[in-house]
């Protein structure tokens, strides 16, 4: 039984997101998550394999609006405001070692030894990353409009707003910020920098969670993107990691009057004529609401807990167009704490070259042989994120893929770090299928839906549908497969909520 008017499927941060947000504004919420720990992605899970393994994130943080909105501090989250270091390993064996500070002296010499050229031109380029990466916040933070409709209180009035920003940023800017969302990474750092493994290392950050290589179009935008979720080039951190963000979170819906069940999977949203009912748990259990926000991804949610009998064709035909396509995979690896690999994030990508070779696998259904890497520590604790891992083996299985996963992503880190090997005692690894097995990610796709050209803005999930509504009367979606998604930022959860109180 329940008195919620709401229900939320999924805790993971959108999920909570929305919940905090509905609560504060006085609605009953009820959150319902199939794992036994709120948190989504940033919490640890046990595999099917019976390991268990941490969150999947060194670090994450969310817009400050929504801290400041939802009284995050009060709830015990602060934001690491130190310029974390972003540390590139180099071809030659050496590293470059980046602070995402426009006038930080040793980034400066750092690169001033690889070009006195480039050294001049680091201080615009950041500058202008970080206004770039403003606008687009701004633009995920704007309600998109279904279009073609455009209702002109709700759609235009923001949506002129939005261009204003634009305007405002100056010729030069704006038609870099335009240009640049659909140019390659190598065609954005190359018209920035000359020396290739500065190029390499911020092409990196470009790639990483999507897939998609140095060379593809509209890496120019995941860069911008993801330099937005970061802070810059590196991880930042809050109070208590990723779990200190989801436990303020928790306690913001909570103490707002909001409610929260754990283990409790949603096997069905209920729809009767087009109108939602509410959700028949995994249980058998069935819960009634007149109103049903999911967080899980979009195609999960429409084709799996709706189903295609309930909705337009041409809408399901559409959903299941959503291209979701996970190459992540990640390392869990404990060392004796003398692996020598540098504090900060740590990234193997020593040329443009080999960022796209990595990515090439993905187009022959295999794992990368040489891997592009993202590595963060905790003391004797390493994590390993590896691109590319390919949902979709052609001629293998994960199963028995695993051990060679492992081999190659600790043989890459050692060739750059030759001690960490001899430091390795135990690994635990996630491939794409754990991803969807246990974090319920469809194919394994972190963001809940590429973040390609054609699937960002108002197309996010679908053209038409950037709204946070669905064809079923009631039904809401505010996960990360929506527009402001994916990773961390808590913005299409903040503005399902908007979408949803404004009525
Ligand atoms: C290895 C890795 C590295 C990443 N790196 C970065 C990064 O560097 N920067 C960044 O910003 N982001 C990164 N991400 C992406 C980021 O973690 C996700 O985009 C984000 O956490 C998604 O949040 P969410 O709340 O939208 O969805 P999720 O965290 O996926 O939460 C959805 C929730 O819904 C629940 N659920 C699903 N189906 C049901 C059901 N039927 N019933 C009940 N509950 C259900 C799930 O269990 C889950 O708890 C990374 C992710 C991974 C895996």
């Amino acid at each position: 039984m329940t008195n919620a008017e709401i229900l939320i499927v999924g805790a993971g941060h959108n999920g909570l997101v929305t919940a905090a947000y509905l609560a504060q504004a006085g609605k009953k919420v009820l959150v319902l998550e199939q794992r036994a720990t709120a948190g989504g992605q940033l919490a640890g899970a046990t595999l099917a394999s019976g390991a268990t393994v941490p969150g999947l994130h060194p670090a994450g943080q969310l817009r400050p609006v929504i801290v400041k909105e939802l009284d995050l501090a009060r709830h015990g989250l602060t934001m690491s405001a130190a310029d974390a270091a972003y540390v590139s390993a180099l071809p030659d064996g050496g590293s470059l070692r980046l602070v995402s500070s426009a006038n930080d002296v040793a980034t400066i010499e750092a690169i001033r030894r690889l070009s006195p050229r480039d050294a001049g031109c680091w201080p615009e380029f950041v500058g202008f990353m970080n206004r770039a990466a403003a606008f687009l916040d701004a633009a995920y933070s704007t309600t998109m409009p279904r279009l073609p409709k455009i209702e002109l209180r709700w759609d235009g009035l923001p949506l002129a707003s939005l261009a204003l920003k634009l305007r405002r940023m100056g010729g030069k800017d704006m038609f870099r910020v335009m240009r640049s969302l659909s140019m390659s990474a190598v065609e954005f750092t190359e018209e920035w920098f000359e020396s290739e493994p500065i190029n390499a290392a911020i092409a990196g950050v470009a790639i990483h969670g999507v897939t998609l290589g140095s060379m593809s179009a509209g890496t120019g935008f995941t860069l911008i993107h993801n330099w937005l979720n970061r802070g810059g080039l590196a991880h930042r951190t809050t109070t208590g990691g990723p779990q200190g963000l989801t436990d303020a979170l928790v306690k913001a819906v909570l103490t707002n009057g909001g409610e929260i069940r754990t283990g409790a999977g949603v096997a069905q949203i209920l729809v009767e004529h087009q109108r939602v009912l509410g959700v028949r748990l995994e249980s058998g259990e069935e819960l009634k609401a007149s109103t049903v926000v999911s967080s899980a991804d979009p195609r999960r949610t429409l084709l799996g807990l709706v189903g295609a009998p309930e909705l337009p064709p041409e809408f399901v035909w559409q959903t299941q167009s959503i291209r979701m396509r996970g190459s992540v995979a990640k390392l869990f690896v404990q060392t004796d704490g003398r692996h020598r690999l540098p504090e900060g994030t740590v990234a193997i990508a020593p040329t443009l070259k080999y960022l796209e070779r990595a990515y090439d696998s993905t187009k022959y259904g295999e794992m990368s042989q040489d891997p592009y890497l993202e590595v963060t520590t905790s003391g004797a604790d390493v994590m390993v994120h590896v691109q590319f891992a390919t949902y979709a083996l052609r001629n293998a299985d994960w199963g028995s893929m695993r051990p060679e996963l492992e081999k190659r992503a600790i043989d890459t880190l050692a060739l750059h770090f030759p001690a960490f090997k001899g430091s390795v005692q135990s690994v635990q690894s996630i491939t794409p299928v754990d991803l969807e097995q246990t974090w319920g990610l469809t194919e394994g796709d972190l963001n809940h839906g590429q973040l390609i050209l054609d699937q960002i803005f108002f197309m996010r999930p679908l053209p038409g549908w950037s709204n946070h509504r669905t064809p079923i009367d009631g039904l809401y979606l505010c996960g990360s497969g929506l527009h402001g998604g994916g990773g961390i930022s808590g913005t299409p959860g903040r503005n399902a909520a908007r979408a949803l109180l404004r009525g």
